[in-house]
């Protein structure tokens, strides 16, 4: 179901971190971007096995800790098979970002049943099934912080992206909701919604359709995924201590 490499060094941020979604694009960046930071990085995956274990063994190789877990996350088997595995081995879970999202595209009438349910299957009972899974560690420690990465698509909406956008504004739903609940206990839970990113994800798209997007971008770029893993290692940070139920575009100044 999962599999496991594991190393050891002294750590300087000492978190212990669970990203969803870590083998490629934006979680892979954020995967290495805590190790940098002194965090203990476990992350999941889905079918990139080869991706995954190369990054772990990377962490490992510069002495840091990382453990890649085979996990869907839209099944809850496997999913409380992996936190129970973390914290069994880690003792804690610090920060959890929901990372894991899929995308298609087409015209809305031509949208079936199964792909709707798919899309909400990964992109938001992913997110409630690893959610409810790591939140009973974090309110017992009155401690913890939740990033979920949901899209600027899910704030304006994008044509031909229907399902995909209206998953993503659950999410942005969902973040606020829960910092309310969870405010009380000390979690923190925010929410990160970044513009076109530069990942497999984007692979369905030219060059022209492309460009026509950095267009659109006041920063006339399209964006790295370095640049969201920088913005999510603040929000789990110190600096962060205040902010809760908060939305943070990471868009370039893609327009709204
Ligand atoms: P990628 O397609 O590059 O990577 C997706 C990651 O999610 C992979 O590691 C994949 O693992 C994992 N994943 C997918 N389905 C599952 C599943 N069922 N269980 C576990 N892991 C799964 O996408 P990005 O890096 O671009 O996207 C990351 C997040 O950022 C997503 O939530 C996406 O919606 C969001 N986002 C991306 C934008 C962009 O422009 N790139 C813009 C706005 C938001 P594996 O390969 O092993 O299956």
């Amino acid at each position: 179901m999962y599999e496991i490499r594991q190393g050891s060094s002294g750590l300087m941020f000492g978190k212990v971190v669970l990203i969803t979604g870590g083998s490629r694009g934006i979680g892979r960046a954020i995967v290495r971007k805590f190790s940098q930071a002194g965090c203990s990085v476990h992350f999941c995956y889905k079918n990139s096995e080869n991706e995954a274990n190369s990054l772990a063994s990377e962490i490992v190789r510069s002495g840091g800790v990382a453990v890649a877990y085979r996990c869907d996350v839209t099944d809850r088997e496997q999913v409380e098979r992996m936190t129970g595995e973390v914290l069994s081995s880690a003792g804690q879970i610090d920060v959890l970002i929901n990372n894991a999202g899929i995308a298609s595209a087409g015209l809305f009438c031509d949208l079936c049943e199964s792909d709707w349910n798919r899309i909400f299957d990964v992109n938001v009972k992913g997110v409630f099934n690893v959610t409810q899974a790591v939140m009973g560690d974090m309110v017992r420690r009155k401690q913890g912080s939740i990033i979920n990465i949901a899209s600027v698509w899910g704030e304006v909406g994008a044509s031909c992206e229907v399902a995909y956008s209206a998953s993503k504004a659950a999410v942005i739903g969902f973040t606020k909701a829960l910092a309310k609940e969870l405010g009380p206990s000390g979690v923190r839970v925010n929410c990160i919604t970044p513009g076109v990113i530069e990942t497999d994800m984007l692979g369905g798209l030219g060059v022209a359709d492309l460009s026509a997007l950095a267009e659109m971008t006041a920063l006339c770029r399209i964006g790295q995924p370095d640049e969201i893993a920088s913005v999510a290692l603040f929000l789990s940070g110190e600096g962060a201590s205040f902010i809760t139920g908060q939305v943070l575009g990471v868009n370039g100044g893609f327009p709204l």
